[in-house]
This record gives C-alpha cells, sequence and structure tokens, in this order.
C-alpha cells in the first residue's frame, strides 16, 4: 500500500453507522460523522431496526468518507463489522425487506428458548455451537418470522426469502444482490452453526425450521466478499467480522490466552483459545473469534449487562452528576474509603452467577457516605464485574492473564484502569488507537489485500498507556472477598 491507498472500515452498531478511513500505516485518516438512526420498540420487550434505515444511513456515511479521498487517492479494499446477531429477511427478486430487523436486544422469542431449554436441548446446542439457548441469538428469531410473518412466508414458499445478519445484508446491497456471504465470526452467533465443522448444521436448521437455501454461504473473515459499488466505483470487500470479535483481532490479540475487554454500555470480554474450542463449565461461551488463510481462531466470551449504563443512572436516573468524564475526579476525591460497595444487578446477574432474580444494592452506607463514595463504588463495579468475568474464563482456558487490553467509551477513565488492575493483578493496556472495532476488519481487509502480516501489525502496535498492579495480594483479596460477600446478597431477590 503506498501512502495515497487506504482501507474503508464500515461499523454497523446497535445504535449508529459509521465509516472510517486507515492509511497504508493502519493510522486512522477520517472519521465520518456517525448516523444514528431510529430504535423501534414496538411491545414491551420487542427491538426492531428498519433495515433500509440501517443501509441508508450506512451508505451516507460511506460516501461522506469517500468525499475525503482526493483525485490521486485510492481506496483499495473495504471492512465490514457490525452489531452481531440482529436479522434482516429480504426478498431476492427485488432486494425489498420483507419485515423490521429483529435485534439482538428483542426477547420476544424467550417462551419458545425455554421451551427448547425444558425440552434438554441445552447440551446438544452448547456442544454444537458453544452457545447457550437464548433469544438473543438469530435462530429463533428467523423462525419466529417464518412463523408470523406473512411476506416472510409467501417468498419462502416461491423460493425467494433470504435471511441474513447485518453483514450480509450489507454486502448483499453493496455488491447490487451479487455477494450473498456471511463470515464465521457472524455465523457463529446465530445457534445455527456448527462451529466444529464450521458449516450450518442440519440438526440445527430442522430443530429451527430454516431451510439452508435461505442462509448465506460462509466464508472466512478475510476472504473475498465480492465487489461494492461505491458511487461508481468497484472496491473489493475482503475482511467481515462480529464487532466484538473485529475488536479482539483489532486490539492484536492474536496469540492464546490474549484478552481484551471493551467498556460499553456494557462488557465484552473475550479471549483468544487458539485452535482450541473450550466449552465452559462456568456459562461463558464458546465463539468462532475469526479465520484467516484456512485457520481458525476460537475465543471464550463473557459479558457483563450493566457497566457503562451504571454511570449513565448516575447522570441520567439519580442525577448526582451531570458527565461521566466526572466520575474520574469524583472517586478521586472519595480518597480510600472503601466501604462502600456497589451491586449494579439491575436486571439480574449474568456470568458467572446467572441469578436472573438477583437485584442491585448499595452496602455500607453511613452517616458521612458521599456522592463521591457512590461515584467511586460504581466505577469499582465495573472493574469487581470484570474480575467475575475473567476469573470464570481463566478457569475455563487454563491460563493466567498478564495483561489486559481495553477499548470502549469507560476505558479511558483513570481511575477505573488503575483499579481493574489493581482488581485484577495484571496489566492493563490501553492502546493509542481506540477504534479497534473498526480497525479489526481493516487488518482482515490487508491482510487478505497482502498489505501487512501479522507480524508486521505486531511491531506496529501503539500502546498509549499500561496501568500496573499497586495493591498488595492481600489487600486485593480483601477487596474481592467484599464484593464477593454483597454479590450474595443481591441474590434471589426478587419474589
Ligand atoms: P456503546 O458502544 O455501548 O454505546 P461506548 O463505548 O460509546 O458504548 O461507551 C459509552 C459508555 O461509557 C456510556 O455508558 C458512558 O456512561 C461510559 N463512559 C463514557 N465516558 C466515561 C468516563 N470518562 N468514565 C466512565 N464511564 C464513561
Amino acid at each position: 500500500m503506498s501512502t495515497n491507498e487506504f482501507i474503508l472500515s464500515i461499523d454497523q452498531g446497535t445504535s449508529s453507522s459509521r465509516a472510517i478511513l486507515f492509511d497504508a500505516k493502519t493510522t486512522l485518516i477520517h472519521v465520518a460523522e456517525q448516523e444514528e438512526f431510529k430504535q423501534i420498540y414496538p411491545h414491551p420487550g420487542w427491538v426492531e431496526h428498519d433495515p433500509l434505515d440501517i443501509l441508508t444511513s450506512q451508505l451516507r456515511v460511506v460516501q461522506a468518507a469517500m468525499s475525503k479521498i482526493k483525485e490521486e487517492e485510492k481506496v483499495l479494499a473495504i471492512g465490514i463489522t457490525n452489531q452481531r446477531e440482529t436479522v434482516v429477511a429480504w426478498d431476492k427478486k427485488n432486494g425489498k425487506p420483507l419485515y423490521n430487523a429483529i435485534v439482538w436486544q428483542d426477547t420476544r422469542t424467550t417462551e419458545f428458548c425455554q421451551d427448547l431449554i425444558k425440552n434438554g436441548f441445552g447440551t446438544l446446542i452448547k456442544s454444537k455451537t458453544g452457545l447457550v439457548i437464548d433469544s438473543y441469538f438469530s435462530a429463533s428469531k428467523m423462525k419466529w418470522m417464518l412463523d408470523n410473518v406473512t411476506e416472510v412466508q409467501t417468498a419462502y414458499e416461491k423460493g425467494d426469502l433470504l435471511f441474513g445478519t447485518i453483514d450480509t445484508w450489507l454486502m448483499w446491497n453493496l455488491t447490487g444482490g451479487r455477494s450473498y456471504f456471511t463470515d464465521v465470526s457472524n455465523a457463529s452467533r446465530t445457534l445455527l452453526f456448527n462451529i466444529h465443522t464450521l458449516n450450518w448444521d442440519d440438526e440445527l436448521l430442522n430443530l429451527f425450521g430454516i431451510d439452508k437455501r435461505c442462509l448465506p454461504q460462509i466464508k472466512q473473515s478475510a476472504d473475498d466478499f465480492g465487489q461494492a459499488i461505491i458511487e461508481g466505483v468497484e472496491i473489493p470487500i475482503l475482511g467481515v467480522a462480529g464487532d466484538q470479535q473485529s475488536a479482539l483481532f483489532g486490539q492484536g490479540c492474536w496469540k492464546v490466552g490474549e484478552a481484551k475487554n471493551t467498556y460499553g454500555t456494557g462488557c465484552f470480554m473475550l479471549m483468544n483459545t487458539g485452535n482450541r474450542a473450550i466449552e465452559s463449565k462456568n456459562g461463558i461461551l464458546t465463539t468462532v473469534a475469526w479465520s484467516v488463510g484456512g485457520q481458525v481462531t476460537y475465543a471464550l466470551e463473557g459479558s457483563v449487562f450493566v457497566a457503562g449504563s451504571a454511570i449513565q443512572w448516575l447522570r441520567d436516573g439519580l442525577q448526582i452528576i451531570g458527565s461521566a468524564t466526572e466520575t474520574e475526579s469524583l472517586a478521586i476525591s472519595a480518597g480510600d474509603n472503601n466501604e462502600v460497595v456497589f451491586v449494579p444487578a439491575f436486571a439480574g446477574l449474568g456470568a458467572p452467577y446467572w441469578d436472573m432474580n438477583a437485584r442491585g444494592a448499595l452496602f455500607g452506607i453511613t452517616r458521612d457516605t458521599s456522592i463521591a463514595d457512590i461515584v467511586k463504588a460504581t466505577l469499582e463495579a465495573l472493574a469487581f464485574q470484570t474480575k467475575d468475568v475473567l476469573e470464570a474464563m481463566q478457569h475455563d482456558a487454563q491460563k493466567e492473564l498478564t495483561v489486559l487490553n481495553v477499548d470502549g467509551g469507560a476505558s479511558v477513565n483513570n481511575y477505573l484502569m488503575q483499579f481493574q488492575s489493581d482488581m485484577l493483578g495484571c496489566a492493563i493496556q490501553r492502546p493509542a488507537q481506540t477504534e479497534s472495532t473498526a480497525l479489526g476488519v481493516c487488518f482482515l481487509a490487508g491482510i487478505q489485500l497482502g498489505c501487512w502480516t501479522l507480524e508486521e501489525l505486531t511491531e506496529k502496535r501503539n500502546v498509549e498507556r499500561i496501568f500496573t498492579p499497586r495493591l498488595s495480594d492481600a489487600d486485593r483479596t480483601k477487596r474481592y472477598d467484599k464484593w464477593l460477600k454483597a454479590i450474595e446478597k443481591t441474590k434471589n431477590w426478587k419474589d
């Protein structure tokens, strides 16, 4: 790649569409202003997006990014990263969506999923997909559309129905309907993909009543996904990955045991487990991280439901802070009173506790407890929850972490990062380039293009700051034990 050649990353998220240009040194050159699109909530627990809204907002930001390219410059390849699990159904004859996209957060199929669990399908599904049976994943959403939407049924009967996750929907449209593909990382979030054979699984397709003809062909994450036509110019799509896997790749976690944690609304932690798909005994998911050059890499994935959203609650719910940024100085001002512990189990506890009846609680309050103490306890809750997930993951992987790579909105908070390092007893590495998600598919597309190898990328890795543990082992244990004591008290609270 020369200095006037670029890679365009398309980053299609749950609330907004973004487009980012990277140069030959993988330096971020331009971010088109993100476009938010409408979240549709037709009923409690239902979450939808208009597929055309996703597409048009994405096309607008792509055009905005492309407008920065001068005459003598060229975009060599496109990478696509996307919100995972969300499903679109459309007609292959005219490209029209047959229903709104059903978003990963949508819980309309919970009852169906619970029936599958009751009927004992959990073990089979876990062993084939690495996932748990949950409305979160794509399969039951596709089944719901087939069972409930006349347009979807009619298109199916005519042989015109296409299902796809957002990567597939975007590339089908960008290529004028020529590319009907997905990548292994996206496929591995559908509940229909066998992570060992790396194919759609006939038994699972039967179980959910999905016809293989309505599903895209699965490719590697660095592969040839066809030519997108952008403003009349053909640009190959060469990298595709789900957002969390893309962030793991973008963080440079290419070796076994390397991990990243994204501190956003929730936290997503992924650990590279190499060519081994490790089945968790602690409620952590097994997923395909990516496939490059014929080699598949697996990951363990654990999430924290309430992370940055607890900070939002301080701001918008309790209104005790003006902005998320203030939390750092407030926490520092609280000093070393460590009595207050906050468990933000607003909607139950996730991995490794899995108690949907747990509810949040503040412990250790006295007459002189201040807003600063509560803010500090909230930040610390993000770190404690991350430790809970990491402990479970390390147990499954039989691997001790020495460095945790971080990104996401709350990773800019130095108090939080220092405390995270103190709690984990390992280094926290914050990259200079925090756009890890977009960077991941830029790396993948560049590999497919032959611009760079992983070794070359490793040399370019740019760390902004490393936090190292300052607490003694005894103090760490003391603080964590108190957290565990608080967790016990929040369990099974709801009647
Ligand atoms: P998402 O991709 O889930 O929308 P982001 O990665 O954009 O999330 O991060 C936004 C979240 O980070 C918000 O929940 C916000 O409360 C939190 N956040 C942003 N800045 C800070 C900060 N300085 N300290 C703590 N939390 C922060």
